[in-house]
């Protein structure tokens, strides 16, 4: 049978260390940690990740500021906008939507933004810290499929791993994540020659490709561990980029979607906004864990049969 790994538990657990981490911290009791969320024209593929974004903020006690502007908003414009969020004491963490509109370059906000507010680790401060395994803010969407795979007991350590999908969000830094944590890491793309064969022959298979069905049953075995950061629209539907219906019942464990990822990227991203009102309390970013490299012990450890 194959595990289905739920993101709810996951969750779930992260409110309950956000709690401790507020109890910890008097920093975080003094002022309410605040998150900005900055949409640039009509997005309507990030409204529902910024209604699910609302709800973890109001459960976890942090105010949402959400931001729009308009469609033929310039870059200098936007750049004005993060600058002064950078400033706002009120503000402990800025989230930008992407892709923006195509005449705004994405180092506008790669340089503009503070890697104190940085609450999905796009920057190169926080790209730069993550590879060189240093404490800092992690791209939030990886980070909730480590927490994923340790929650339910999935030791990458000396697996092969197969991350299809270089983005600088998603596939980029799990990939680096899981190679801090021992893995052997192969990433693959759209060039990327025998993807089939790649699967088959990885314990974990990671899709962050946007495509969905890519991944078939005859890509994986059933040790095959499934990670799955898909999000696509299919006929009015979300859909990851595994083929789910073929994998459920032959693979050792799937995330499914919806379910899965999505929410502890919410969850993790929320987290975030704490860590970066800790950063800003304490003035570095040294205070901060090294996320995605320490491994977390798992409640339900030795569910998933490691594959020898
Ligand atoms: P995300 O933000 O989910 O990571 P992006 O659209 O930014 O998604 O990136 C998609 C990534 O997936 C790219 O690195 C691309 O090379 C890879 N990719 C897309 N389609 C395929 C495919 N059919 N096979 C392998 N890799 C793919």
């Amino acid at each position: 049978v194959t595990i289905i790994m739920r993101g709810k538990p996951v969750v779930e657990r992260l409110y309950l260390e956000m709690e401790s981490l507020k109890q910890e911290h008097p920093a975080l009791q003094e002022r309410q940690a605040a998150l900005a969320t900055l949409a640039v024209g009509d997005l309507s593929a990030a409204n529902s990740y910024r209604t699910s974004i609302e709800c973890s903020c109001v459960r976890a006690g942090i105010a949402h500021l959400p931001i729009d502007l308009p469609q033929q908003t310039s870059g200098e414009v936007l750049g004005r906008t993060i600058a002064s969020l950078n400033n706002n004491q009120e503000v402990s963490g800025i989230l930008v939507f992407m892709p923006l509109p195509e005449r705004i370059s994405r180092r506008v906000v790669l340089g503009t933004l503070s890697p104190f507010k940085d609450v999905d680790g796009i920057t190169p401060e926080s790209q730069g810290r993550l590879r060189l395994d240093l404490a800092g803010l992690r791209p939030s969407c990886p980070l909730g499929g480590v927490e994923i795979l340790d929650f339910y007991g999935i030791e990458p350590s000396a697996k092969d791993v197969v991350v299809v999908g270089r983005s600088p969000v998603v596939g980029g830094p799990l990939s680096t994540m899981l190679m801090h944590r021992d893995a052997t890491v192969t990433l693959a793309h759209r060039r990327t020659s025998g993807l089939a064969e790649l699967c088959r022959g990885a314990s974990i298979v990671a899709l962050a490709a946007g495509s969905p069905g890519l991944l078939t049953n005859d890509m994986v075995t059933p040790e095959t561990v499934v990670l799955d950061f898909g999000a696509n629209m299919v006929e009015g539907k979300i859909r990851g980029d595994a083929e789910r219906g073929a994998l459920e019942g032959y693979v050792a464990a799937l995330s499914p979607v919806p379910g899965g990822t999505g929410p502890a990227t919410a969850a993790v991203l929320v987290r975030n906004v704490l860590f970066a009102a800790l950063a800003s309390a304490s003035g570095s970013l040294d205070v901060l864990p090294r996320a995605g490299t320490e491994r977390r012990s798992s409640p339900v450890a030795n569910s998933v049969t490691s594959s020898s």
